[in-house]
């Protein structure tokens, strides 16, 4: 019988595991962390967002430039797919108002207990506190062991699902990195997705307005040409972060490295208004009644919120200007200056990865026959929405599908 090491006890290792043991082959996973699957565990806090409902297109659309790669791997086991996946261990699935989907238990718990007893069941053996490290001279896989014994560990394929490096105490902290490399394994830098921005807001304005939210607001970043993002913004004490955010972050990263380099500072410019072109605005703003603040103005005139408006008063200038066009303007753009991101630490996902030329259609390494990868750590990223998961299933199943494939033939 065929035997394979699964490395990492994440959804795409779990799901390569599955996958391989249904097809007949001997699985071991080893999973650095006392218990799988923490981050998975960890999504389900606030409602398990396993996949989307939207169409293939926009859908893959998210994944935006690997969007050809993952392709494939969508239609090998795509969001329909993990919908009767959840159902069959036992937990259906409903979409929610956004198009979101999310499992019946909206947590990840009892999915994730039904699945770990499939596991079981198809005799995947689970070794716990079991620390891959590297590989020795004969290319075998270097795992520590519970009792903190090193030794090698031989398969006829192994499949890494490491993922990134957010949330490293959750188990994924990006620490393969440096061994792929030194194995010649181009990994592009590891950087933080889906996470908040650093502003360097005025006392007052945290101290008004830290855990406000910015109501359907449309984000893009000045000079990146990528396209608006619409949605609700958090104003935090250290920045803005929430779901448009998060999708403008590869151009807020190019910007940063502008920066960064002495280029243009990297701007957000928030539309506060953006159902309302310019000129109505100007319009409305005509209105002003002589004994108006300029805070009653915009409120009667155009109905900004005390947060909103506190986000005019922090641009530059400071000063509100009073003429309709100007103020239309400042509306329809407020610029922010971003420092930074949050660290990785607290992203909920990572950016960049094992590059995609190290790796042929199957998700085997070139430079490694027999070797596969899956999930987070390879370089690719897509905003929250349920998209994170469901191309981390995916190329579990493709990863394994590669391995079935390859256990087949006589190479
Ligand atoms: C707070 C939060 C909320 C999220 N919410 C959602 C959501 O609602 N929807 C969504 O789609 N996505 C969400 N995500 C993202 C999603 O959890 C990840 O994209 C997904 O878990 C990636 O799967 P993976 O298997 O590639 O990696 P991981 O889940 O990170 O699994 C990797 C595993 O490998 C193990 N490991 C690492 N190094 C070693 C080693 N050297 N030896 C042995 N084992 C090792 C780790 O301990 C870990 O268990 C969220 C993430 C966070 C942090």
């Amino acid at each position: 019988m065929s035997t394979a090491t699964v490395i990492g006890g994440g959804p795409a290792g779990l799901f390569a595991a599955e996958t391989l043991a249904a097809a007949g082959v001997t699985v071991t996973v080893h999973e650095r962390k006392p218990s799988p699957g923490r981050r998975f565990l960890l999504a389900g806090h606030g409602g398990l967002n396993i996949t989307h409902s939207e169409a293939r297109e926009p859908f893959l659309s998210r994944y935006g430039a690997s969007a050809d790669r993952i392709a494939p791997m969508l239609e090998r086991f795509g969001p329909e797919d993990l919908r009767a996946w959840c159902e069959d261990l036992g937990e259906p699935t409903f979409v929610g108002s956004s198009g979101r989907v999310f499992p019946q238990a909206f947590r990840a718990t009892p999915l994730f207990r039904a699945w770990l007893s499939r596991l079981t069941e198809l005799g995947v053996t689970l070794e716990r506190r079991s620390l891959w490290t590297g590989w020795d001279a004969d290319g075998r896989a270097l795992i520590t062991d519970a009792n903190g014994q090193p030794g090698a560990v031989e398969s006829d394929v192994t499949v890494f699902a490491l993922g990134g490096a957010s949330w490293p105490h959750l188990g994924a902290d990006g620490a393969w990195v440096e061994p792929f490399r030194a194995r010649g394994v181009e990994v592009t830098a590891l950087r933080p997705a889906n996470v908040g921005l650093r502003v360097a807001w005025t006392d007052v304005f945290v101290e008004r307005f830290a855990g406000a939210p910015l109501k359907n607001v449309s984000l893009t970043v000045r000079g990146s040409g990528a396209p608006p993002q619409r949605g609700d913004a958090m104003l935090t004490r250290t920045g803005i972060e929430g779901g448009p955010v998060y999708a403008i972050g590869a151009a807020i990263r190019s910007a940063l490295d502008v920066a960064a380099t002495g280029g243009a500072p990297c701007v957000l410019e928030v539309d506060l208004r953006p159902d309302v072109s310019a000129d109505q605005l100007v319009q409305r703003l005509g209105r002003r009644r002589p004994k108006d603040s300029a805070s009653t103005w915009l409120r009667r005139a155009v109905g900004l919120d005390p947060a909103s408006i506190g986000l005019l008063r922090e641009t530059d200038s400071g000063a509100l200007p009073s003429e309709p066009a100007h103020m239309a303007a400042l509306i329809k753009a407020v610029p922010v200056r971003v420092t930074d991101t949050m660290p990785i630490d607290r992203a909920i996902s990572t950016a960049g990865g094992i590059a995609w030329s190290e790796m042929d259609d199957r998700l085997m390494l070139r430079r490694m026959p027999g070797t596969f990868v899956a999930g987070e750590m390879l370089d690719w990223e897509a905003p929250t929405g349920g998209y994170l998961l469901q191309a981390s299933f995916s190329m579990g199943a493709w990863a394994a599908d590669g391995a079935l494939a390859w256990l087949g033939s006589d190479d």
